[in-house]
């Protein structure tokens, strides 16, 4: 299985950045510890980025890594085109958005990634940044009967709180005000971005919910506290203390529909009858977003989730994995819980070919690459 690996930790040169077009195109062995100061250093600032800085860009585009807004799930929201080199055909692709063929459906596919190696990733960034505020709240996981309700109630600009008046205000005397509100300081300020639930330890019943609201001025977003503690002992190579955890348990990330969700979430917390020990377990809406209708790892809720490495942990899984079949982050452990047949799971099913035929791929309405550029 060793024979096909490609080592791509120097293949991680940054190639341009497109000020006209706000994007960055870099080798997709880059990490987000090279990427954020390149851009950050030129004034620019990525919408997106996992809390871990080491990931890479290659696999985000093979699997679904996400990042700092729940607005757009997934880093590869924010990618406008990468080019692969296909091992079944030996050829160079380019992969963009739109035409018949365009990455939106494929990004994820284990076996679509499998055939292909990620050679370089062009992504959005932006010329400034977003400040956030964000507000936790302690409450009993008990309380939280429908997680979908709660997530939808939270993601109105006004998270949960009874919404301001509407209408054309009046005086006291009901004659309408004409003259117009005072402009808001920032037109997108109190735009909920991301909401994220996370319920740390296995004999708490309590979880913390936060819920991060543009503002004008606050504190900037930033990594979670795991995401804080690699990326600076990463520097300081160290990072080995964090592995030996990181060695004694696993990480696996499950994606549900949100129906699915909600008997989950009550089997394992609600109930609890089999006892699970499971950490972290960060929950997170995963909305749809433009253009990925094709791919079914929008729209769903996504539950991240620590265990140590116990034989009695291993079978609840297993046994949760095949009672609720959810799709699943194929960046994270999942080969414990997967036998090959089921690792079909994460392929999709679209109605047409994976591979564009020749024809097709330097078809310039299609938007594959030309002659030239290969
Ligand atoms: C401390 C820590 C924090 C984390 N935080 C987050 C987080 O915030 N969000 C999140 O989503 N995940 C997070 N993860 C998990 C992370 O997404 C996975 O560990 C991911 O696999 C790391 O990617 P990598 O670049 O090291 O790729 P690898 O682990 O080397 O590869 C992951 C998968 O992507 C494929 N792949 C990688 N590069 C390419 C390429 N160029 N072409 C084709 N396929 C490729 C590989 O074949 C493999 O299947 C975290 C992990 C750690 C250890």
């Amino acid at each position: 299985q060793y024979l096909n690996q490609v080592a791509l930790k120097d293949y991680n040169a940054v190639i341009s950045l497109d000020t006209a077009e706000h994007t960055i195109r870099a080798q997709s062995g880059a990490t987000f510890h090279q990427i954020i100061p390149y851009i950050k250093a030129r004034d620019y600032f990525i919408e997106n980025y996992p809390n871990y800085f080491g990931i890479t860009l290659g696999a985000c585009v093979s699997t679904a890594v996400h990042g700092s807004t729940c607005r757009l799930p997934f880093i590869a929201c924010l990618i406008k085109e990468f080019r692969c080199y296909n091992r079944s055909t030996n050829e160079v692709e380019l992969w963009s958005r739109g035409g018949t063929f365009n990455f939106f459906d494929w990004v994820f596919d284990k076996e679509w990634a499998r055939m292909r190696v990620v050679l370089d990733v062009t992504l959005k960034i932006k010329p400034t940044t977003v400040r956030y505020s964000i507000t936790s709240r302690n409450i009993s996981v008990r309380d939280i009967d429908d997680p979908n309700a709660l997530f939808a109630a939270l993601s109105e600009p006004t998270g949960g709180e009874p919404a301001p008046a509407t209408g054309n205000p009046m005086h006291d005397d009901g004659e309408e005000v004409k003259e117009a509100p005072a402009a808001p300081a920032s037109p997108k300020a109190g735009i909920v971005d991301s909401v994220e639930l996370r319920k740390n330890y296995s004999n708490s019943n309590r979880a913390t919910l936060n819920v991060y609201r543009r503002a004008e001025e606050g504190r900037k977003i930033k990594a979670d506290y795991i995401g804080n503690m690699w990326n600076l002992m990463e520097p300081l190579r160290i990072v080995w203390t964090a592995r030996i955890v990181a060695y004694a348990s696993w990480n696996f990330e499950w994606f549900f529909t949100p129906e699915g969700f909600k008997e989950f979430w009550h089997e394992v917390f609600i109930e609890n009858s089999h006892g699970f020990y499971f950490f972290k377990n960060l929950v997170r809406k995963n909305p749809m977003v433009p253009g990925f209708e094709s791919n079914p790892y929008f729209n769903t809720i996504s539950m991240d989730i620590s265990a140590m490495k116990t034989p009695g942990n291993r079978r609840r899984i297993i046994d949760l994995y095949n009672k609720y079949k959810p799709m699943y982050h194929v960046g994270k452990d999942y080969e414990f819980f997967v036998t090959p047949t089921m690792a079909t799971k994460v392929s999709f099913n679209l109605p047409y070919p994976k591979t564009p035929t020749q024809e097709q791929k330097y078809n310039p309405e299609t938007k594959y690459a030309t002659e030239d550029q290969l």
